[in-house]
């Protein structure tokens, strides 16, 4: 076992980490309050080299295994509670993840769901280790490279670039939801627009969102990068794989990059394909509560979650979402039954829902 001492030096950069590669060290002692750059940690991880933070005569301390202190990355989080394996980002399995979530990015861009710098994936690769997307980088122009590790309390372990301050948003998901293995968050015009205005799509129009998506839920707006913004998202993310962030966009979970861009490709398409059948003139048809029961059944059979699966919503909540007053926007929760059976509300909503039906039906509205 050969050290390098470097606890002389406030600032431990990369060249004393190449210097402890060429000099055939495997730790790097350095004292208690160095700042050891973010290439310099990436470059000793790699070369399986140990940082003994706490220096001489410390060399076993436990200090070793401490994640980077926020400072080093300037990104204000604080430091893990619990030990996180840097080296799960040099994996062949990590450069395969890392790869998908370059292609998904340009996916994104290409389908203009992002914007400028807007945007990003993250995917689950060990207990603690979320390799994420970095922060002010187009998801268009994306590399391996640019890409972070963090930990589940969003402290940098590894990667040059920092992470992307929307991090928290992912990290609540994969906490409360262990199914999460991958997160995609953007902006798409169409589901963002009902994101806007407090509003979400219907069910039983297409099939394919019924089984993909089924309910959208909205969660209310706080500042980006918060954790009260992340925080928006704990009651849905069990449910449902597929959230509006209220004036924002949208987030989806899946077991995989793809399967979670997917599902904002489903979402996206179908807010568009509603938003042009609203000004054709003609009421929307629905798919019977009987085949809506099929599709939920495939839904079932797929592993996907749909807040219709707890019977007692099932019970007294209709399938479909009729009885509500606009064909192609309703108001969060609008169908979902309340203990106690219906209130006046309740009622008076169902009333109007049936007259404005039987006006459309009509031709009259
Ligand atoms: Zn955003």
């Amino acid at each position: 076992m050969k050290s390098m001492d470097r606890t002389g030096q406030k600032l431990v950069s990369l060249r004393d980490a190449q210097n402890a590669l060429a000099e055939g060290a495997n730790r790097l002692l350095v004292c208690e309050n160095a700042v050891v750059t973010p290439s310099a940690r990436d470059f000793l991880a790699q070369h399986n080299i140990t940082l003994v933070i706490g220096g001489k005569g410390n060399a076993t301390a436990p200090a070793a295994q401490k994640a980077p202190t926020a400072a080093a990355y300037g990104n204000g989080a604080q430091p893990s509670r619990s030990a996180s394996n840097a080296k799960l980002f040099y994996t062949p399995e990590a450069e395969v993840i890392k790869k998908e979530i370059c292609a998904i990015g340009r996916k994104l861009w290409m389908r203009q769901f992002v914007d400028g710098n807007g945007g990003n994936i993250s995917y689950r690769i060990g207990p603690n280790e979320v390799i994420c997307t970095p922060t002010l980088v187009s998801k268009y122009d994306l590399t391996p490279e640019d890409l972070s590790l963090v930990d589940l309390e969003g402290n940098q372990i590894a990667g040059t670039k920092p992470r992307t301050s929307e991090i928290f948003l992912h990290l609540e998901i994969f906490k409360a939801q262990p199914e999460a293995k991958a997160c995609v968050h953007c902006h798409p015009p169409h589901a963002t627009a009902y994101a806007i205005t407090g509003r979400v799509p219907p069910n039983l129009v297409i099939p394919e969102f019924e089984v993909f998506v089924g309910k959208v839920a909205i969660s209310p707006y706080e500042t980006p990068g918060t954790s009260a913004f992340a925080q928006t998202v704990l009651p849905y993310v069990k449910d449902h794989n597929t959230v509006l962030l209220a004036n924002h966009g949208i987030i989806c979970w899946a077991d995989t990059v793809t399967h979670a861009e997917w599902y904002a490709e489903v979402l996206e398409t179908y807010c568009w394909t509603l938003l042009i059948a609203s000004q054709l003139g003609a009421p929307i048809s629905h798919i019977s509560e009987q085949k809506g029961s099929d599709l939920l059944a495939i839904k079932k059979r797929l592993g996907l979650p749909d807040v219709r699966f707890d019977t007692s919503n099932m019970k007294e909540c209709q399938l479909s979402d009729l009885e509500v007053s606009s064909p192609i926007a309703l108001t969060p929760g609008a169908s979902e039954c309340k203990p106690g059976g219906p209130t006046e509300a309740d009622l008076e909503a169902l009333v109007k829902s049936v007259t404005d039906a039987v006006m459309g039906a009509l031709g009259t509205k």
